[in-house]
């Protein structure tokens, strides 16, 4: 059986090689011969995850929806598999309305279409580029869109209106419970709902009360949007309000659903939740009501899942943890895991004792810190000439690496706004360049020459002051150090993309060594625990 046997596209003319005795086609009838709903695969970078669940997907036939978390992965998977048949769809604001067509100006999205008001457009049933598109991907038996898409579908629009599914493949599946816990958030700006609703959102009030507020609130929200849709002309800022009630209306219908939610089913996440009788967090701020959930268990089938008969997770890093997170009982999945088939000596990730990082370092330990920084950059970028990345965590660290470097003519530098102007620049560069940024872990991949090593100068630990994140922690006593460790094998993996790539990676950080590796050794995958070489030096490093 060859990749063409299956329709994939001729750029993959062979099955790539997992092991000795391996190849992707095995990782196929793995997950083909299963009968459980739910599939995890666990595929570092170099097994060809795609490569798999597209072959799976021909393999086993019906229609299949591919879900990514990223518009640069949706792009690439769409340019790699269009040749097979895959069709892509994407939010409204990605395509322009034709309704404003004059051929002199820049189209709005078609999220702004004068439809959404209720206003008849003669390009709705034919001609309008996002429902041509939506018909197209309804028409087709292999659709690629991304998770807020297909969340934003099952809520607000015809849950079929790309279709029914035979299977769901969840890409970059470790970040699929944290992507459908923001997407159930309730979020209620004061000025906000003053602004359209003329209501007054409640202060400090506990959930029953919310609820009854919310009900309220919703028959306020649809009358207004009735009348608005009434006299709703096509400018754009009459369609605009329209839109902003109709988006009211959702988070106030979730609110009001709020009687519904309820504990968690799943054993091994025991609900808990201070002040209320639900899994639910509230937090008030003088501006804002936000409500979320501890766990989003209970909304997995209804905004991801979709009733689909056969679901596949894939990353490099998801584990059994992250079908927990999603409410999956470990009897409904089979997990399969694979080795990377990059040779060790290409990808090794040096633990280089240097001074535990955090808030309380001394004076001493941040110089010790920042100057090994440097000495990297010396051995690797001045002396070898070559490109590199320091994972910085914040932006804060990133400043202070960059004041406090020797070897700013090669360094990098960029804030939120300019991100990915800074990392196009970085990766042009030729000769030696080192990137600062807290903000390339995931959704960015730097192959060959763009990056021959990396600095994780902190473990990754997220930010766990918000209530909700305490509640999870405290819930699940892994949970924080899940998130960093799946974090940190992320930003590990940014170098290294095909047999002949190698990349160095340096954690520079001691609480890895000191205690959160070896607390939570379970928690890696195999072929990243392979790679870890404790050195006591960095002239230790070839
Ligand atoms: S159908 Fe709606 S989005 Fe499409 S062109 Fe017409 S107004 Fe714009």
């Amino acid at each position: 059986m060859f990749p063409s046997d299956l329709n994939l596209p001729p750029k993959f003319s062979e099955w790539r090689r997992i092991d000795s005795r391996r190849t992707q086609y095995d990782a196929i009838i793995d997950a083909a011969s299963s009968d459980k709903r739910f599939i995890i695969l666990n595929a570092p970078t170099g097994v060809g995850k795609s490569t798999i669940y597209m072959g799976l997907a021909a393999m086993l036939g019906g229609r299949t929806l591919v879900l990514t978390d990223s518009k640069n992965l949706q792009d690439q998977l769409y340019r790699d598999f269009a040749p097979m048949g895959l069709v892509e769809i994407k939010g409204q604001s990605n395509y322009g309305c034709l309704y404003f067509d004059d051929g002199r100006r820049t189209l709005p999205g078609c999220d702004e279409g004068p439809c959404h008001a209720s206003i008849q457009c003669n390009y709705r049933d034919k001609g309008c580029r996002y429902y041509d598109a939506v018909r197209r991907a309804a028409g087709s038996s292999l659709v690629i869109a991304n998770y807020a898409y297909w969340m934003n579908v099952q809520k607000f629009a015809d849950p079929e209106s790309i279709g029914v599914f035979d299977r769901i493949i969840l890409d970059e599946a470790h970040n699929a419970a944290s992507t459908l816990a923001d997407f159930v958030k309730v979020t209620i700006d004061r000025a906000h709902v003053f602004k359209l609703l003329g209501l007054e959102p409640l202060r400090n009030a506990d959930i029953d009360a919310w609820v009854e507020w919310g009900g309220e609130a919703l028959r306020v929200c649809n009358d207004r949007i009735e009348a608005a849709c009434a006299s709703a002309s096509a400018y754009r800022e009459s369609v605009a309000i329209v839109r902003r009630l109709k988006s009211l209306r959702g988070e106030l219908q979730d609110l009001v659903w709020a009687h519904t939610w309820r504990r968690t089913d799943a054993p091994n996440i025991p609900a808990w939740i201070p002040g209320t009788a639900t899994d639910w967090i509230i937090e008030e701020t003088p501006t804002m009501a936000l409500f979320q959930p501890v766990w989003a268990t209970a909304y997995s089938e209804k905004y991801l899942f979709g009733g689909i008969p056969s679901v596949v997770m894939v990353s490099a890093t998801v584990t059994p943890k992250d079908a927990g997170f999603l409410g999956i009982p470990p009897s409904y999945y089979d997990y399969f895991q694979y080795p990377s088939p990059f040779p060790l000596s290409t990808r090794p990730v040096y633990i280089v004792p240097t001074a535990r990082v955090g808030r309380s370092m001394s004076v001493g330990e941040t110089r010790i810190w920042l100057s090994r920084i440097d000495q990297i950059i010396a051995k690797e970028a001045v002396d070898r000439g070559v490109k590199g990345i320091i994972h910085a965590r914040s932006y804060e660290r990133a400043r202070q690496i960059f004041a406090a470097s020797e070897h700013k003519d090669l360094l990098m530098i960029h804030d939120p706004s300019n991100t990915r102007k800074t990392v196009e620049q970085f990766k042009r560069a030729s000769g030696a360049a080192v990137l600062i940024s807290p903000a390339v872990s995931t959704g960015h991949d730097f192959p060959l020459d763009e990056c021959r090593f990396q600095i994780i100068a902190k473990v990754p630990f997220i930010d766990n002051r918000p209530a909700v994140i305490q509640a999870r922690a405290k819930s699940d006593r892994k949970y924080l150090d899940y998130i960093a460790m799946v974090e940190l094998i992320q930003m590990a993996g940014r170098g290294v993309r095909s047999e002949s790539d190698f990349c160095n990676t340096y954690i520079i950080d001691d609480n890895f060594a000191a205690w959160f590796f070896p607390r939570n050794r379970d928690l890696v995958p195999k072929w990243f625990r392979s790679a870890i070489r404790k050195v006591r030096l960095l002239s230790e490093v070839a």
